[in-house]
């Protein structure tokens, strides 16, 4: 399964390190309180890798994607003033200070989130496609 080859890999931003090179541009320095570490650090990665794109940031975990950041921000408090139940923010500590075994409980936690996703998807495509084939099929007995 696709998911599983690439985990570590790109596109998932799994690892601080990972979130920290989507913020090539950021548009506050790192010396003020909403700085990419500190973003990164909370679990977010930026969405746009543009310099001037918005400057929208999703978490790597719960999804949640916050905007129309300010200098003052800290973004372990918006993510979890926005996100309480996200299971990577209430362990309340950044990723470096985690034992391997609750990043490995995240990490596994995270993959049964995306295998639930996915076949929630692929289930709904499936009955969208049964339903329109069925629709078809009643409609040539119809005639
Ligand atoms: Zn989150």
């Amino acid at each position: 399964m696709a998911i599983f080859s690439d985990i570590g890999g790109k596109g998932y931003n799994l690892f601080e390190q990972e979130r920290l090179a989507t913020f090539r541009y950021w548009k506050f320095s790192d010396d003020l309180p909403c700085n990419k570490f500190a973003l990164s650090a909370a679990g977010f990665y930026k969405c746009n890798t543009e310099k001037d794109g918005s400057d929208e940031c999703v978490c790597f975990y719960c999804g949640k994607a916050l905007g129309d950041w300010d200098a003052e921000d800290d973004p372990f408090k918006e993510h979890k003033a926005h996100s309480s139940k996200c299971k990577f923010i209430n362990l309340g500590r950044r990723e470096s200070e985690l034992k391997v075994k609750e990043f490995l409980d995240l990490v596994e936690s995270w993959c049964l989130n995306q295998m639930n996703k996915s076949m929630g998807i692929e289930a709904e495509e499936r009955s969208r496609a049964f339903n329109t084939l069925q629709g078809i099929i009643e409609a040539k007995f119809r005639k």
